[in-house]
C-alpha cells in the first residue's frame, strides 16, 4: 500500500474542480498553452488543450470550429463582465458571464467555441445543433469534455444554457457525466456517496475499470492509502474534498 498524506489546499487544484457563484476559483493554472483552432491567441490548461486538439482532429471540417475564448485572468473576467452590464444590463451579465472570480474560464479548463462565420458573438457565439458541431457535442465526452450549462440545468448551475461553453473534466468522468445526465454540480454530490471501500465503478467494453470515490479533506490533511499495483489520479473537488481514481487492469470475463 502507498501512504499519502492530501493537504487542504489540494482540494481546490485539479480537473474535476466546481467552479460556480458560491465556489470561487483559487488557484492560477498550472502550465497555459495557446488554444487550438484559434485566431486571436487564447490560452488554456496543457492537458485540456492536448485532449481538445485529439478531438477536433478526430472531426471531419475541423476547420468550420473556432476556439474564442479560453482562460481568462481575474481583470479580464472583471472587464467582460462590467462591459456586458453596460452594454446589455444586469440580468444579462448574470446570466451569460460568470462573476469575476466565479468564472470557469478563470481555471484554464473551459473553452467557449464558434462556428467559424465572419461576424462572431463573442459573449455567446453560435455552436448550433447541427453538423460538426454536433459532431463535436456528441464526442466530447470521450476526449474528457462537457457541455457545461445545459438547458433544465440553470437552477442547478445559475447559468443561462450555452451550447458553445465546454469544460474539461477528464475521462472517465465526462462519460459518468453525460450518461447520467448531470451537471457538474450533480455529478460531485452523487460521487458523496462512494468511498474507497464501496466505490463507483465505471467499465467500458475492452478497457481498464476505474474505481471512483469521494474523501473528505480536513484542515491538518487527510490519509490515504491506495494500492502499490494500480494507476491512480486524483482532483479536489474545490468543495470540501478530493475525487480518487483508480484504475483497475482488465480482467477478461
Ligand atoms: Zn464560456
Amino acid at each position: 500500500m502507498k501512504e499519502l498524506t492530501i493537504q487542504s489546499k489540494e482540494i481546490h487544484r485539479g480537473t474535476l474542480i466546481l467552479v460556480n457563484p458560491t465556489h470561487p476559483v483559487t488557484n492560477q493554472p498550472i502550465e497555459l498553452v495557446f488554444c487550438p483552432h484559434a485566431q486571436s491567441g487564447p490560452k488554456m490548461e496543457k492537458q485540456a488543450a492536448f485532449y481538445l486538439s485529439k478531438l477536433l482532429c478526430s472531426l471531419e471540417n475541423k476547420e468550420t470550429i473556432l476556439t474564442v475564448s479560453g482562460w481568462r485572468s481575474q481583470e479580464e473576467q472583471q472587464q467582460i463582465y462590467e462591459e456586458a452590464r453596460k452594454e446589455q444590463g444586469e440580468a444579462y451579465a448574470k446570466s451569460f458571464v460568470a462573476i469575476p472570480g466565479c468564472s470557469e474560464h478563470q481555471t484554464g479548463l473551459a473553452v467557449d467555441l464558434a462556428k467559424r462565420a465572419e461576424k462572431i458573438d463573442w459573449i455567446c457565439p453560435s455552436f448550433p445543433q447541427e453538423g460538426v458541431c454536433e459532431t463535436f457535442r456528441r464526442k466530447a465526452s470521450f476526449y474528457g469534455f462537457i457541455e457545461r450549462y445545459q438547458k433544465g440545468k440553470e437552477s442547478i448551475t445559475k447559468i443561462a444554457p450555452e451550447e458553445w461553453h465546454f469544460r474539461y473534466v477528464g475521462t472517465p468522468h465526462s462519460e459518468i457525466i453525460q450518461e447520467k445526465g448531470f451537471a457538474l454540480e450533480e455529478y460531485l454530490l452523487f460521487l458523496q456517496n462512494y468511498t474507497q471501500t464501496h466505490p463507483y465503478r465505471f467499465r467500458k467494453e475492452g478497457q481498464r475499470e476505474a474505481e471512483i470515490f469521494y474523501v473528505p479533506v480536513f484542515q491538518n490533511g487527510t490519509a490515504l492509502k491506495l494500492p502499490d499495483d494500480a494507476a491512480y489520479e486524483y482532483s479536489g473537488d474545490n468543495c470540501g474534498g478530493i475525487i480518487v481514481t483508480v484504475w483497475r487492469d482488465f480482467r477478461a470475463g
